[in-house]
């Protein structure tokens, strides 16, 4: 890693992922052990015009402690001044960074229990603070560096310096950061381009799409009517600009909830809290999640998709080629914010509201009436792609088209 890469990637987050605006506060969500980033991220943020930036400092260890320690009652409410903080931010529009960096296996052998409660306090809590997120009232961008302990989990071959030398790398490459490039203008391109791929799949307008594999995929997807597939950049309220996700491949939209039949087999490990989950399976009917099975961590698995009646139901389909850098690399990164963007994903939980048009200004009422899955305290994605995917797309004047063939788009 070299530091002029690294202030051209601090800079790319702070301009193009949040895309901040002169007196906007920042609050920027950084482990420690990526210091040295989380300061870039405040100088760049102070740099572009940010009135003021919050750091919220996180770590590994402490976290672990406190899930195996902490005394049970702190897992059932947010802090009263933390959720002051957080939900009064969201009305002053935060622009809200999240560096993305765990080991994978952090809460192996802390109970589920205490992770499903604070999952659910954290949406009770901060319901104003995650609303706004998830309705682009405010903007926000997650990103990573690596830490120790993860580029391990990932290159576990390697000493501990050349798997963080390698993971960088490999971050670099993923959110197109070169020495002498000019990652702003890439960056447009690139998304000028899956953006594109998500008007083509508006237009459509497809009423349902058939998803198989030989994996044991064979799922029916629904559409609601008015659904919108978005891609790149989002656009806050305020009609400003940002990407929510760096790197980001996908082109997504939000299923019929009550519209999915059939089975899915995910087609690699998820990270989920702090534990891995491999060989996720799930039956569903009339959108219901009514079978779940993992080879591995199942309770975890279970405990997130029986947190409440909308995470039983899915709220994200989204769309990456097989033939697609991150999933070139052929590295399992153990981390979503790659994974997802290696591979075709769902999500269980709760739904963006754009992906029905006009979404953002709709009541969490009128989006259940649009037939998206309005309601959760919960959105997690999981992955599913594989080379031999096939989808077929159902117009709703009743035309066939292959959506994806041998993994990748068709269309
Ligand atoms: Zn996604
Ligand atoms: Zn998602």
């Amino acid at each position: 890693m070299n530091a002029k890469m690294l202030w051209q990637y601090a800079r790319l987050v702070v301009e193009v992922g949040i895309n901040v605006q002169k007196g906007q506060p920042i609050m920027v969500n950084c482990p420690v052990d990526c210091a040295p980033f989380g300061r870039m991220l405040a100088t760049a943020a102070y740099d572009a015009g940010a009135k003021d930036v919050i750091i919220n400092w996180r770590d590994d260890y402490c976290m672990r402690e406190r899930g195996l320690k902490a005394d049970g009652s702190v897992f059932d409410a947010v802090y009263p001044w933390e959720a002051l903080k957080l939900n009064s931010l969201a009305k002053e529009g935060v622009g809200v960074i999240s560096v993305s960096a765990s080991d994978p296996e952090n809460m192996k052998g802390v109970d589920p229990d205490r992770l499903r409660r604070s999952r659910l306090a954290a949406g009770r809590d901060l319901k104003d603070f995650y609303r706004a997120q998830m309705s682009n009232g405010i903007p926000w961008c997650v990103v990573s560096v690596p830490i120790a302990s993860w580029a391990k989990k990932v290159f576990p071959g390697m000493n501990e310096a050349d798997a963080m030398e390698k993971l960088w790398d490999e971050i670099f490459k993923a959110v197109r950061i070169t020495e002498d490039g000019d990652a702003v203008a890439e960056w447009r391109a690139h998304c000028a381009r899956i953006e594109g791929y998500a008007k083509k799949m508006t237009e459509f307008d497809f009423e349902e799409l058939h998803y198989k594999n030989s994996l044991g995929t064979d799922l029916t997807v629904k559409m609601p009517e008015n659904n919108n597939w978005l891609a790149g950049g989002d656009m806050c309220k305020s009609g400003v600009k940002f990407v929510a996700n760096m790197p980001t491949e996908e082109v997504f939209s939000a299923p019929l909830r009550n519209g999915v039949d059939g089975v899915l087999v995910a087609s690699k490990p998820l990270v989920l809290s702090g534990n891995v989950v491999e060989g996720i399976r799930f039956r569903f009917k009339e959108g219901r999640i009514v079978e779940i099975h993992s080879d591995t961590n199942e309770e975890a698995l279970r405990t997130q998709v029986e947190l409440d009646e909308g995470s039983h139901y899915l709220g994200e389909i989204a769309l990456v080629p097989y033939d697609s850098p991150i999933s070139n690399s052929g590295i399992l990164f153990f981390n979503t914010l790659f994974d997802e963007n290696a591979s075709c994903h769902f999500a269980f939980g709760e739904a963006y509201p754009a992906c029905i048009k006009g979404g953002d200004d709709l009541s969490p009422e009128e989006l259940k009436e649009a037939g998206i899955n309005a309601e959760s305290n919960t959105h997690v994605d999981f992955m599913v792609g594989t080379s031999d995917l096939e989808i077929t797309g159902k117009t709703r004047d009743g035309r066939l088209v292959k959506v994806f063939e041998n993994g990748n788009f068709a269309i």
